[in-house]
């Protein structure tokens, strides 16, 4: 019998944030759980750490970071000041998936911002998380833990397929319950602009806020630096159909797919009655938010399954339904 060859070794998984914040404070790059997705995450004051990150994930260093605080108390070193709007909305949704854009203190590294005169911060929602940022008494930068364009990560087995060796810790805390990245506002202009969608509309948002909120060309290819029109981009092909379409009309794409193609999935919010032999369904489970918890995982699934096309029917565009939408557009997008 032959020697069977080592595995390749991965980086440690841990649930321990006292390890999490020991190596962060020593220069090192951590996974982190938050409710959106699995975060890439390093001393945002240490600015080798900080292109640390952008080598690991292959990012374009125009592509601006988060930076990630343990609450609304923690804003203020990292912003010129806080204006009320900002207050208003971390009193409501913090910690949570609400990115805020402001104008940026000295402090913030140009690394960060890609020299802007502005940074976005939020609070994310888990745990195990905020635990390491309050003990670690800083901020992280911790864009999602991803390779440049690819898909999110949302469980610590998915983090290591993705970045495993160039990762020293992954702090493993459970799959995430949000699935989709958080929702950007930018709060530098008279009127509130809603960057990127997420977990909280702009309709909530305005309603807080009693003003109204733009959606930054909602239908643009890139509405903020960094938001590219082919994101989240997983191998299979991705043929979006409208939220109405009927079973028939499921049935006929997937049909006429597998006429050139082996390999064809399915995605859709219920089971899809007279799909032909070869297809294969996913599991998006039951409404709008489990669709959106799920989708990076069963974009993934496509993947590991070998599927070519992956034919999915969304839920409808309100709410986080519209989140799932911009995904979805960017995944099926192809360069
Ligand atoms: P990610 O870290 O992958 O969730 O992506 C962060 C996104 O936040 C970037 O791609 C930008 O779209 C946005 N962003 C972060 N900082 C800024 C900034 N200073 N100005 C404008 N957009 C920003
Ligand atoms: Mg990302």
């Amino acid at each position: 019998m032959r020697p069977s060859t080592p595995a390749a070794p991965g980086p440690e998984v841990s649930t321990d944030p006292d390890r999490a914040v020991a190596i962060l404070r020593a220069g090192g790059l951590v996974a982190i759980p938050t409710e959106t997705v699995y975060g890439l995450a390093a001393d945002a004051q240490n600015s080798r750490s900080v292109r640390r990150v952008f080598e690991a994930k292959g990012r374009p260093a125009d592509h601006p970071l988060i930076v990630h605080v343990a609450g609304l108390d923690e804003l203020d070193p990292w912003v010129e000041s806080v204006p009320d709007r900002a207050r208003v909305l971390a009193a409501r949704w913090w910690p949570g998936p609400l990115t805020l854009l402001l104008r940026r203190s000295e402090r913030v590294l140009d690394d960060v911002t890609g020299g802007r005169d502005t940074v976005a911060v939020r609070s994310p929602d888990h745990p195990l998380t905020i635990e390491v940022l309050r003990r670690f008494g800083g901020g992280v930068v911790a864009p999602s833990a991803n390779r440049f364009g690819r898909v999110s990560p949302t469980s610590a087995s998915d983090v290591v397929a993705e970045l495993g060796p160039a990762l020293h810790l992954v702090l493993d805390g459970g799959p995430c319950s949000v699935g989709v990245e958080s929702t950007i506002v930018d709060l530098t202009h008279d009127v509130p602009a809603v960057l990127r969608r997420g977990g909280v509309t702009p309709e909530e948002l305005a309603d807080v806020l009693g003003v109204e909120v733009a959606v930054s060309g909602s239908d643009a290819a890139i509405i903020a630096p960094g938001m590219v029109a082919s994101h989240y981009a997983p191998d299979a092909a991705i043929t979006v159909l409208d939220p109405a379409a009927p079973d028939v009309e499921v049935v006929e794409t997937v049909t006429e797919l597998l006429v050139t193609t082996p390999g064809v999935g399915v995605l859709a919010p219920r089971r899809v009655d007279g799909l032909p032999v070869g297809a294969v369904e996913l599991d998006p489970g039951g409404g709008p938010d489990d669709f959106a918890r799920v989708l990076y995982s069963r974009l993934r699934e496509a993947d590991a399954r070998g599927l070519d096309k992956l034919v999915v029917v969304p839920p409808p565009a309100e709410g986080i339904g519209a989140a799932v939408h911009d995904r979805l557009r960017r995944a099926a997008h192809r360069d």
